[in-house]
């Protein structure tokens, strides 16, 4: 197929594509040019209910399948992804902005992860426990947990809901998914991937449209028992609050602020390297990207200098474009807190080194941008840039760069370089964080757990523990056996 048949402007629920009730619509841009791409329907509550009692009635039969046969689903699924990786491809760069490589690495992370859980459905191993008494047995088994409620936001549209779609599928839950408004064809997608695989009709349904009113319905139906989030922190907690009215099962992929520390002992080339593709993938806009760069005493000017050189080397421009290194931000209001952020930091002392502003490209490009002598009372050091601009932190001692990366309320990604083993254990322990890169800047897989700690959020996505947020554990006591 190719992107515009992919490119689907109806909803999907139990199987049917059909328009809001009101046959409103949202617009989709793209974010390199503003041009128009499409519309979605904008569904509300009322949508989202019916959505959600299609993946209740689907729930019993799924749930029920072997789990061999929702393996090879999965695997259909993911064969179904890269048969049609290029058109999935161009969709998710003309409504993201990110580079055709950054994009093609992206589905096929999608269909890794699909794949991942295709395997994982068939060992949800349950126990047999010794049991304390003569006639009885203790039996635990893990249960689907239900309906599941996935919202995503645009800077992964594909494989943050892989990371969704795929452990609810394995472990027998239905999926009712929000994708983000920016860029809802990569969500819509999913549904269109699911029938060409021969998932049934209800397993997943794909609802766009106001996020007050589906977030509304899904936090607070009481059919549906659990939600995964990923998102920035203030959402994360309105729905943790809203779910609370029905005690739904939560997992939360929140924001980020992560340190990266080079340490005068670390291999310099390594570390540039590393740095460039922690900061500057998708512009700046992952949730794992460097906020804070942290370079010891020793290093200090140099890693200015070669982070700086590397910088300049980097080549803006539309996502479809050959050779494009550096898409577009998302929108304007991206583009403006980046440009803030700049301002604040130059006026507290912060010294622009490569970039500092808008692109001439215009619309919503922006100069990859790397700003020394950055201090801790500028906004940058913690807010979420979430955008191209890299400001560099002087530090002496391993102690002071510990204390300083564990200074904030986030705690997802970090990474540091040092070649001293002792180190790189001393100090990965002492990282109040979910996930640590020691000597990599780009440490995402689906075979290891991807989540974060304080108000990063909690959950595990991948890995053989991403299957554990959709399953409950049930203890079954058999008695009266006359043994
Ligand atoms: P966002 O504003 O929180 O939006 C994320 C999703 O939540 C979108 O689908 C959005 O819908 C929806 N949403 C917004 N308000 C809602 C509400 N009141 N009720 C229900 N849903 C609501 O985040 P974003 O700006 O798109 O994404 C960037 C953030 O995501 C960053 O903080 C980043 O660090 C984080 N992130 C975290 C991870 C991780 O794994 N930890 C991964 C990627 C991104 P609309 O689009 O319709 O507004």
């Amino acid at each position: 197929m190719s992107w515009t048949e992919f490119k689907r402007e109806e909803i999907h629920l139990g199987g049917q594509w059909l328009g809001a009730d009101g046959g409103k619509t949202l617009e989709v841009l793209d974010p390199a040019t503003g041009e128009r791409i499409g519309t979605v329907p904008e569904a509300g509550a009322v949508e989202t209910r019916r959505a959600i009692e299609a993946a209740h009635a689907a729930l019993g039969e799924w749930s029920r399948r072997p789990a061999a046969e929702r393996a090879a689903l999965l695997r259909n699924l993911a064969a179904a992804i890269l048969a049609n990786q290029e058109a999935l491809v161009e969709l998710l760069t003309r409504e993201q902005g990110k580079p055709l490589a950054e994009a093609r690495g992206e589905v096929g992370m999608s269909a890794a992860y699909i794949q991942w859980f295709a395997e994982e459905a068939r060992r949800l191993y349950g126990d047999v426990i010794p049991s304390p008494w003569r006639d009885r047995r203790i039996l635990v088994t893990k249960e689907p947990i239900g309906v599941v409620g996935a919202i995503t936001p645009w800077n992964f549209p594909s494989s943050m809901l892989a990371r969704k779609i795929g452990p609810a599928l394995a472990a027998g839950c239905t999926v009712v998914a929000k994708p983000a408004s920016q860029t809802p064809y990569s969500g819509l997608a999913w549904a269109a991937l699911a029938e060409i695989a021969g998932i049934p009709s209800g397993v997943l349904n794909v609802v766009t449209g106001s996020a007050r009113e589906i977030g509304g319905e899904l936090t607070s139906n009481p059919l549906v028992r659990k939600i995964t989030f990923t998102g920035s922190t203030s959402v994360g907690k309105t729905l943790l609050a809203q779910g609370a009215g029905t005690v739904k099962k939560m997992s939360m992929e929140l924001g980020g602020n992560a340190p990266f520390i080079v340490f005068d002992d670390a291999d310099l080339d390594r570390a540039v390297q590393g740095a460039m593709a922690a900061k500057f993938r998708n512009a700046g806009q992952t949730c794992v990207c460097t906020n804070r760069f942290y370079a010891q005493d020793g290093i200090h000017d140099a890693f200015v200098e070669r982070l700086s050189e590397a910088t300049r080397a980097l080549r803006v421009g539309a996502g479809l474009d050959a050779g494009t290194v550096i898409g577009p931000m998302i929108d304007d209001k991206a583009v403006a807190k980046a440009e803030a952020l700049v301002a604040d930091a130059t006026a507290k002392g912060g010294r622009v080194v490569v970039g500092g502003g808008r692109h001439e490209r215009g619309f919503s490009f922006f100069q990859p941008t790397v700003i020394a002598d950055a201090s801790n009372d500028m906004e940058l050091a913690r807010e979420e840039i979430f955008g191209p601009v890299a400001p560099v932190f002087r530090f002496r001692t391993e102690e002071e760069a510990v204390e300083r990366a564990n200074d904030t309320e986030f705690g997802l990604a970090c990474y540091f370089y040092t070649n001293d083993l002792g180190r790189a254990f001393r100090v990965s322990e002492r990282l109040q964080y979910g996930i640590v890169g020691v000597n990599e800047g780009l440490v995402t897989t689906e075979v290891a757990p991807f989540g974060g700690v304080k108000e990063s959020g909690f959950g595990s996505e991948g890995s053989k523990y991403g299957l554990d947020d959709y399953v409950s554990v049930k203890y079954t006591c058999i008695g009266g056996l006359g043994l």
